[in-house]
């Protein structure tokens, strides 16, 4: 047996084999074939593979987001069976005797250039779905999966780091746990999987490596501890703690149903952060009353080409409906940072987390903006919808947001199409500037919601990502939590309401903090809301 240590950021006991998800590195060599015929053939073949494998992405998307969500891998079965394609791929193989590796590169940098230099914004789109199916056609090719499947059994997924756009590719169903090598405890890999209610564990290090593939791991999530290839009494006293806390989840689950109520009867709203449409089902499960964050970017990074209006439209309106009319708070595209997405091709910059992201990035591409607001505004008819917006630091920005919004609004009355007039309309506190300014935001929105990850990081000046700097990374800081009841008060001197969405607000320590600092309302990862109803009930503010 050998025991590995890292940081356990979600509780929990896995027991499974280790799936090590390798790095995908592609170079592609130049070759001589001596059978064009046959070559030809090799690359038919690994088409057809391609083919079956796009359609099965088109129905997992039908099954997890909806028609229009599927419609992007209708465009890639439309490219990978275009004649003009294939003939150029079979072309340079036959011509120059060379492998369909190479073909196949040669054609996607020459289809993608040919995309990217029209005119027409949605096909300089179609760059990234021509370097997408290229770049699975080679993988076929070179028999490698391109997805990120996990094998039929339940497994414990380790990595070095996982991306958020590789996290959300994962089938969630035949996951045990999270390891990683890197990553901080405010990673997305972290908030993925406390939303999912695995264990997990990061910043293992490099002692986490390909050579554990395969091999037996008991996983303990609270301590931080991975116990490989363990011996029977390590094994046995781990399955006991894991039944343990399945006693404890099956108590949690008699808390359904009941209010968020202090002994003495103050009541605060418990709501769910959610990342896809396929976690509603997490929020019900869990009795959440409502959705105090739905990050809609994942809709973004589980997807090759910028979604466009109708597909984020089925999405929003799912929300909308599965919620039954209870308060569901969108919050707008918040790339950059930590979430790149390719095809939005941002350029590198030197501080992302102090760059082109969140709504700053949404007003410089007003265009894409206006996408997702008129898709959110839509949905609103169909439900409880609210939206809002992260990472504002100044009133310009909201003001400038509003007069967008308010122009969508026009559109959608012109158009003669429904939305709801008086859907609420907030923002994320996550900078310090946003915190000391919220008595002029206050004016501007019906609501606030305090985003504790950035927060911190911003007034800390702390990288989030960063795993050597957890230490000062204390979102109990003083500094964070004066900002907090500042933003509270100022909130509530103009009649606006208060929540907490980033991980803080999950954290049992500080309840009775907020609920004295008069916080309307707690968002917390599905599994956790029980927990919190239960620690709100033994709470007295008296
Ligand atoms: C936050 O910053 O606290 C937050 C909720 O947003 P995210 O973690 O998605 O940046
Ligand atoms: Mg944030």
């Amino acid at each position: 047996m050998g025991t590995l240590q890292g940081k356990g950021v979600c509780g929990g006991i896995a027991i499974g084999r280790i799936h090590f998800l390798e790095q995908r590195t592609r170079t592609v060599t130049q070759r001589n074939v001596p059978d064009e015929a046959a070559e030809c053939a090799r690359f038919m073949a690994s088409h057809a593979v391609a083919l079956e494998q796009v359609a099965a992405l088109q129905e997992k998307a039908l099954r997890e987001v909806g028609e229009k969500e599927a419609a992007v891998f209708e465009i890639h079965q439309m490219m990978l069976e275009d004649e003009d394609y294939l003939d150029a791929i079979r072309e340079i193989i036959t011509n120059e005797s060379v492998n369909a590796e190479y073909a196949v590169s040669v054609t996607r940098e020459e289809f993608a250039r040919i995309f990217s230099e029209m005119d027409d914004p949605y096909m300089q789109g179609r760059a990234a779905d021509v370097r997408d199916i290229s770049n699975r056609l080679l993988d076929c090719l070179e028999g490698k999966e391109t997805d990120l499947t996990l094998g039929n059994e339940p497994m414990v997924v380790a990595a070095r780091d996982l991306t958020p756009s590789e996290t959300i590719q994962l089938d969630k169903s035949r996951v045990l746990a999270f390891v990683t090598g890197g990553g901080s405890s405010n990673s997305h890999t972290a908030i993925l999987a406390r939303t999912l209610g695995l264990p997990a564990v990061i910043g293992v290090g490099d002692a986490l490596s390909a050579r554990l593939d395969g091999d037996m791991a008991v996983v303990d999530g609270f301590t931080g501890t991975i116990y490989v290839d363990p011996d029977a009494d390590t094994l046995q006293a781990m399955r006991k703690r894991q039944e343990e806390e399945k006693a404890r989840q099956a108590m949690l689950l008699e808390y359904r149903g009941k209010p968020n109520r202090t002994v003495d009867g103050t009541e605060v709203l418990v709501y769910a952060n959610i990342g896809s449409v396929s976690e509603l089902e997490l929020v019900k499960k869990y009795d959440a009353g409502g959705i105090g964050l739905f990050r809609s970017e994942f809709l973004f990074l589980d997807s090759d080409a910028f979604p466009d209006e109708n597909v984020q439209f089925a999405a929003y309106r799912k929300v909308a409906k599965d919620m039954g009319g209870k308060r569901s708070i969108i919050r707008t595209l918040d790339v950059g940072a930590d979430k790149q997405i390719g095809y939005f091709n941002l350029d590198a910059e030197e501080n992302p987390a102090l760059g082109l992201r969140g709504l700053r990035l949404c007003l410089a591409r007003p265009d894409m903006f206006r996408v997702q607001l008129r898709a959110l505004a839509r949905a609103s008819a169909f439900g409880n919808i609210a939206v809002m917006f992260p990472m504002v630091a100044s009133v310009w920005e909201v003001e400038e947001t509003r007069a967008i919004l308010e122009s969508v609004f026009a559109d959608l009355r012109r158009d003669g199409v429904a939305y709801n007039e008086s859907m609420e309309i907030g923002v994320m506190i996550e900078t310090p500037a946003a915190a000391v300014i919220s008595d002029r935001l206050a004016d501007m929105v019906d609501f606030f919601s305090i985003g504790t990850n950035d927060l911190t990081q911003y007034t800390l000046a702390v990288d989030r990502q960063n795993a050597s700097l957890d230490r000062f990374c204390d979102p109990h800081h003083e500094a964070v939590l004066r900002l907090i009841e500042l933003v509270v008060q100022n909130a509530h001197a103009k009649d606006a309401w208060v929540g907490i969405c980033g991980e803080l607000a999950a954290d049992m320590s500080v309840t009775e903090t907020f609920l004295r600092m008069g916080v309307d309302e707690l968002s917390v990862s599905p599994p956790k809301v029980l927990e919190l109803r239960k620690r709100i009930s033994e709470i007295n503010l008296a």
